[in-house]
């Protein structure tokens, strides 16, 4: 098969990545010509473990190459993959379809013979509907079939989520459509992943679902972590009790600060939109988003208890700024709020990440940066680990201690134990565990 990936970004590059490691023939195109000309020079614009050798791999095979120039790309492909973003809009928070449409009519000018359009961004409910009568206004003559197929991987191990999903979504009902799409993902069928065929609109919906009960199930834990510290009781021993049930399922069920990335705050956010203008309000999800946007700049609040009250004129070190770890995208990370509700306290922050220091010096402003944990931490009033990076997990805790000005540690992911911490001299404020009750 010849397929185009219109977007080279998280989801375009590695998808297109990966369906050409399948063995199809795979253009990736973006408008941004700095991505492009990285890519041709074998630069990744973003960080994913393991991408750079399959690129490298793939383009040496002649299978997977790179352009600005969509049009070329468009008419020689068999299917069209559209992977532009599709952020929040400002002001209202329903999901900003002007990529999606621009994409859309530039496709449309280009197409040549039968041709599918394949939506795998994250696109509202009726959205492929939009995106056919772009189409078949702009170019009346042209056959084609506008099919939804929204992705599901995960940043971070996104190459692995693509080769082995839990599942893929075909939404259409357009029998060549399907057996175009059946010959995309056959190398999947050894791997025995399951496929829906679907209508549209219902694949559409499936991805805003599985992202909103996924930010749900966090959502809970966090309020239950909340609970257990008033109570006494300790969240990560109830999270395993009541993962261990089949039915609940231990994923999803690790307290923290807070949801945050490139997806769960942009789709819970326009699936309350969407479900509001169809009269049928999604209320679980509005408290989901509201407590959410709340507990980041509450974890702010929690660092500053930990300080004794105050950060004025004190140094806090964040440890971690990526919305999760084994990724650069700080994309409605909750680093943010947390940094900037430290700041409006008074705090001084150095803040270390291994991969997202980059991507974070665009968009916090009064921060320094340390070259690793042990500098990020020297002459520190207190250290807060905010995303969980494997690199974190075993610090050396008695030369933290020696180094930091007062050694106190914040532990937002519940990486350590608070008897492993205090017995190493540092004072231990984690989510949901009380200190001596358990
Ligand atoms: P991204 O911002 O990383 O990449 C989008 C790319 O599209 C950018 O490089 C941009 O320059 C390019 N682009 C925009 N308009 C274009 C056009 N007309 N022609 C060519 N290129 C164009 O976004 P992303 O994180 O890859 O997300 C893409 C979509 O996939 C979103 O709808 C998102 O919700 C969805 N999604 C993302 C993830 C994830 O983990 N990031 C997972 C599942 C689904």
């Amino acid at each position: 098969m010849r397929i185009t990936m219109i977007g080279s970004g998280y989801v375009g590059l590695v998808s297109g990545t990966c369906f050409a490691d399948f063995g199809h023939e795979v253009v990736c195109v973006d408008k941004d010509p700095s991505k492009i000309e990285a890519l041709k020079a074998g630069r990744m614009p973003i960080y994913e473990p393991g991408l750079e050798a399959l690129v490298a791999d793939n383009v040496r095979q002649g299978r997977l190459s790179f352009t600005t120039d969509l049009a070329p790309a468009v008419a020689n492909a068999d299917a069209v993959f559209i992977a532009v973003g599709t952020p929040s809009r400002r002001g209202d928070g329903f999901a900003d379809l002007s990529y999606v449409f621009a994409a859309a009519r530039e496709i449309a000018q280009a197409l040549t013979g039968y041709t599918v359009i394949v939506t795998k961004s994250t696109v509202p409910v009726g959205t492929g509907d939009e995106v056919e009568r772009i189409v078949r206004e702009a170019r009346p003559d042209a056959e084609f079939a506008v099919v939804s197929n929204p992705e599901f991987l995960r940043e971070g191990a996104a190459i692995e989520d693509f080769k082995r999903p839990d599942r893929i979504v075909i939404g259409t009902d357009d029998d060549r459509a399907v057996e175009a799409m059946n010959k995309v993902y056959r190398p999947l069928y050894l791997n025995q992943a399951p496929i829906l065929v679907t209508g549209r609109r219902t694949a559409e919906l499936t991805k805003y679902a599985a992202n909103a009960f996924l930010a749900t199930k966090i959502t809970f834990i966090n309020e239950i972590a909340d609970l257990c510290e008033q109570v006494g009781a300790n969240v990560q021993e109830v999270a395993r009790g009541i993962g261990l049930d089949n039915r609940i399922g231990s994923k999803f069920l690790h307290a923290g600060p807070g949801y945050g990335g490139s997806c769960f705050p942009k789709d819970t956010l326009a699936l309350v939109k969407t479900a509001q203008d169809a009269g049928t309000p999604v209320r679980l999800v509005e408290t989901v988003v509201s407590v959410n946007d709340q507990r980041k700049r509450a974890m702010a609040r929690k660092v500053v208890t930990a300080c004794g009250g105050s950060v004025r004129g004190k140094t806090v070190a964040i440890l971690g700024l990526t919305f999760k770890p084994n990724t650069d995208d700080m994309r409605d990370a909750p680093s943010l709020s947390i940094i900037t509700g430290l700041q409006d306290g008074g705090a001084r922050i150095v803040a270390y990440d291994p991969e997202g220091m980059d991507q974070a010096r665009l968009v916090l402003s009064d921060v320094s940066y340390a070259e690793d944990a042990y500098a990020c931490a020297e002459g520190a009033d207190a250290l807060v680990i905010v995303t969980e990076w494997n690199a974190f997990r075993a610090l050396d805790l008695d030369r933290l201690g020696a180094v930091m000005a007062t050694p106190i540690l914040v532990d937002l992911r519940n990486v350590y134990s608070r008897e492993d911490v205090e017995r190493h001299g540092l004072r231990y404020t984690g989510i949901g565990v009380v200190p001596g009750l358990g």
